[in-house]
């Protein structure tokens, strides 16, 4: 049969299975089980597949049919143009967190940025993203899975950022050995019951998911952490899910009155990200408490 034959079945098999990006997905196996680049396999198109390779092709199909993300089947994924390695230790970078990295270095252009902190950081995606695009500034990432810091590791020896990135484990910000300019954090925030249904999500970590009943536990925990951690006049990234913006603000607000907070939306108009930037000189909060801790 020809390649173009089986990359049809293939794509068909996929979609009768409601695979979302079927023909793409369908296409990167395809691609990964002959070791071909995509104008390889576009040349190739006319070519008789031996037995062997399309075996391997449709034992790879088998995995996604069975739910298996096709990251996870070929250990890759692109994110922000830079090519990750990726395994059952790390969430799967997806392309609405990329407005993470839009928005850091839009206030990197703003804001004198010396240090940065991508909190949970697993494959390393936004720390590497940025370390890659803010040659300047000195980048930690934190996360409290050594074996998603192994994978981060790789990650910033394949982009040659091992030595503007110190990788740091524990809980949230408490690695930190100093206050930094901006926190970037992709937290859990998935509810704990929307985990038990069988999809790609499934596969992955569910440290990295899980946000207990409410999907907020993790980030509730950051923000209490936020007042050591983040300097004056710096600012606080999250990622947050489907309708908990108004949660999210609402509970950072109470924390630091007197910070500018926003919602973000991404391109599909679904807030996405929170933006919150502290006053550049100390405040004090209703219970009197600072909420900055450090002159930058
Ligand atoms: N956006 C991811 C999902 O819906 C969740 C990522 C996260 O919890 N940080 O699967």
């Amino acid at each position: 049969m020809k390649v173009r034959e089986v990359l049809s079945q293939g794509r068909g098999a996929l979609i009768t299975a409601k695979i979302d990006d079927a023909s793409l997905e369908a296409e990167v196996l395809l691609r990964y089980a002959l070791g071909l680049k995509r104008v390889q396999l576009y040349l190739q198109l006319d070519r008789e597949l031996s037995f062997k390779e399309s075996e391997n092709f449709w034992q790879l199909i088998r995995l996604r049919l069975n739910n298996e993300p096709t990251a996870y089947i070929t250990g890759h994924r692109e994110f922000y143009g830079l090519d990750f390695d990726v395994d059952g230790n790390v969430l799967i970078p997806r392309p609405e967190s990329e407005l993470l990295v839009e928005t850091a270095l839009g206030l990197a252009l703003e804001y004198p940025m010396h240090t940065i902190a991508d909190v949970g950081t697993g494959s390393g995606a936004l720390a590497i993203s940025l370390a890659v695009t803010l040659p300047r500034v000195k980048i930690y990432a934190t996360d409290i899975s050594s074996s998603a810091l192994g994978v981060a590791q790789s990650n910033c020896q394949k982009h040659g950022v091992l030595n503007r990135i110190r990788l740091l484990q524990g809980d949230l910000l408490e690695p930190l050995p100093e206050p930094v300019n901006l926190i970037v954090a992709n937290l859990p925030y998935v509810r704990e019951e929307a985990l038990s249904q069988v999809n790609t999500r499934y596969f992955e970590p569910h440290l990295a998911l899980d946000g207990g009943p409410d999907g907020l536990e993790a980030i509730r925990r950051l923000g209490t952490q936020v007042g050591a951690k983040l300097r004056l006049g710096g600012g606080l990234l999250l990622e947050i899910g489907l309708d908990q913006g108004e949660a999210v603000m609402v509970f950072f607000r109470h924390l630091f009155p007197s910070a500018e907070i926003k919602l973000i939306p991404d391109g599909c108009g679904i807030d996405r990200v929170m933006s919150l930037l502290l006053p550049p000189a100390i405040l004090l909060t209703e219970s009197g408490v600072s909420n900055a801790v450090m002159l930058s």
